[in-house]
């Protein structure tokens, strides 16, 4: 053990087991997505990537998730705090599936030549987190997928909790206008993988991707690290 260990141990995240921030009987509580299906259909579909039939010019290429979003990784998010984020997301990663891993190298092959960018915070919300958990997933995943790094997108705005929104419109309504292009940043025919850390509805990577392909973004894939 190191001393660093012992003045700062580890605590499972889950239950409280001492040792590490994700001790193995609550990584089992993770399971890894596998309902993989077209964004716009609903329809089956390897890796999540949209039915060329379904494609339309501003929408999402293709969309998947890394766990299904859970109680516990609902938990594990909420609990994760800026001092320890780095650390827990790097146990978290290390300690990813076989199967999850072998979905990250299939990724790895379809977008080899995309670029990595984080769904971005709002100032308000970075300076009151102290840090983006997106960047860190991102991070940690592209030690695998090993791709450049973005940083095209920013948030103006955020939304409203969804659950109180009921209708797509709705929820189209309060996406609308979340992000814009930084100044000067140039998307034109590039493909970017977008990293979230969680999505359920879809709407605010919808947003990101109408933002991204209206400024001539050729393909948008987006992953999640829990996907609803
Ligand atoms: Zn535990
Ligand atoms: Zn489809």
């Amino acid at each position: 053990m190191f001393l660093k260990d012992l003045l700062f141990p580890k605590f499972c995240l889950g239950c409280g087991y001492l040792g590490t921030y994700i001790c193995p009987k609550c990584y089992q509580k993770l399971k890894p997505y596998n309902r993989e299906r077209c964004y716009y259909c609903k329809k089956s579909s390897p890796l999540g990537l949209t039915h060329p039939g379904c494609l339309k010019k501003l929408n999402i290429d293709g969309l998947t998730g890394i766990y299904y979003y859970n109680g516990f990784l609902k938990k594990i998010i909420k609990n994760i705090k800026y001092r320890l984020a780095t650390e827990i997301w790097s146990d978290f990663i290390r300690g990813i599936k076989r199967d999850s891993l072998e979905k990250i190298m299939k990724l790895k092959t379809i977008a080899k030549d995309y670029i990595i960018e984080p769904i971005p915070l709002t100032k308000a919300r970075m300076t009151e987190r102290g840090f983006n958990q997106s960047i860190l997933i991102a991070k940690f995943l592209n030690k695998f997928l090993g791709l450049e790094t973005g940083d095209f997108l920013i948030r103006v705005k955020d939304k409203y909790p969804q659950a109180q929104l009921g209708s797509k419109l709705m929820r189209y309504r309060n996406v609308r206008g979340i992000f814009t292009l930084r100044p000067n940043a140039d998307v034109k025919n590039k493909k970017i993988l977008l990293v979230d850390d969680v999505v359920t509805t879809g709407s605010t990577v919808s947003e990101a991707t109408r933002v991204l392909k209206r400024n001539g973004t050729s393909k948008v894939f987006v992953l999640a690290l829990a996907k609803g």
